[in-house]
């Protein structure tokens, strides 16, 4: 049964093996059984669902998905934390742990092993490598059902924002294009150990079948979101302009946004996902006509 959502089992576990944390992982530990509880019926795991744990640390969440899911495959970077995994988990015969870097990890076997189906991803994710690891999944060839994970509230508030706010950028859109973000919860700092600096959020995105924009080809659509948020501060045109992307000089780039109604003074913050997608479309058809 799982046991380790609060404070004592988890100092007991960590004591019995002197496990000391390390900042450069990211480490902080859920102690809270009714966050738990949130997030996997956030997620909606249920006994058919092959899910991915990321981080799973001394396997408090790890329990509870072993408890719903067909199965699961935890990776953990810490090799310190392996034994205690072994112990933590040894009642449950469906969940495999995997010391790897998430980053470097190819999931595809373990993908092909149970079926192609499509994967529930399930963490709290280690803060320092949030967006790589939700842009290195959002942009993979696994076939993904969901990404329900606990990240800073910031970073939560980020991916959902539209056109216009500060916090709107490159993440917001790469999580729109692929996913419906929704956040579940609020968690208070005081849900871990050790206890961070900042309140967390949890998001659920459900992955679309098919994308919200029709875009042609969105490895230039994503080009162009990265040149318009790397120089933020810059008009959209002479942003595009200096990233080197695009095979037209600027005055055709900049007839393009007049012609898409935008002043050539826009910035890429104001544009939508769709014009954004717009943009890119009349941009590879302009380089087609060339
Ligand atoms: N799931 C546990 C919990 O909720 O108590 C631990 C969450 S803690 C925020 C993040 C976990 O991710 C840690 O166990 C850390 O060692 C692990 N981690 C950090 N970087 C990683 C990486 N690149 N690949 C896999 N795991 C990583």
């Amino acid at each position: 049964m799982a046991s380790l959502g609060n404070r004592a089992h988890t100092n007991a576990i960590l004591e019995k093996y002197g496990f000391r944390f390390q900042k450069k992982f990211g480490q902080n530990f859920l102690i809270d059984e009714m966050i738990l509880e949130d997030i996997i019926d956030a997620a909606n795991i249920t006994s058919d669902d092959v899910v991915v744990e990321i981080g799973p640390g001394i396997g408090t969440m790890t329990q509870y998905l072993c408890e719903r899911a067909g199965s699961v495959l935890a990776v953990e970077i810490d090799t310190n934390l392996i034994p205690i995994l072994s112990e933590t988990l040894a009642e449950y015969d469906n969940v495999e742990i995997l010391n790897e870097d998430i980053l470097k990890v190819d999931l595809s076997d373990y993908v092909h092993a149970h079926g192609d189906k499509p994967l529930k991803v399930v963490a709290n994710l280690p803060y320092y490598i949030t967006t790589p690891i939700i842009m290195g999944l959002l942009e993979s060839d696994l076939p993904l059902a969901s990404i329900t994970v606990m990240v800073q509230k910031e970073v939560a508030d980020r991916m959902q924002e539209g056109p216009g706010t500060k916090d709107y950028g490159a993440l917001s859109l790469a999580v729109q294009y692929y996913s419906k973000p929704e956040i579940v919860a609020i968690v208070p700092k005081t849900s871990f150990i050790p206890q961070p600096k900042v309140d967390s959020a949890v998001i659920r995105l459900d992955i679309y079948d098919k994308p919200p924009v029709d875009c042609e080809n969105p490895k230039l659509l994503f080009q162009i979101i990265r040149a318009a948020f790397n120089q933020r501060r810059k008009t959209l045109m002479n942003g595009l302009n200096n990233a080197g992307i695009l095979s037209m000089n600027k005055e055709a780039l900049a007839s393009i946004i007049t012609e898409m109604g935008f002043p050539e003074s826009v910035r890429g913050e104001q544009l939508s996902l769709e014009e954004f997608a717009m943009l890119a479309n009349a941009v590879t058809k302009r380089s087609q006509k060339q």
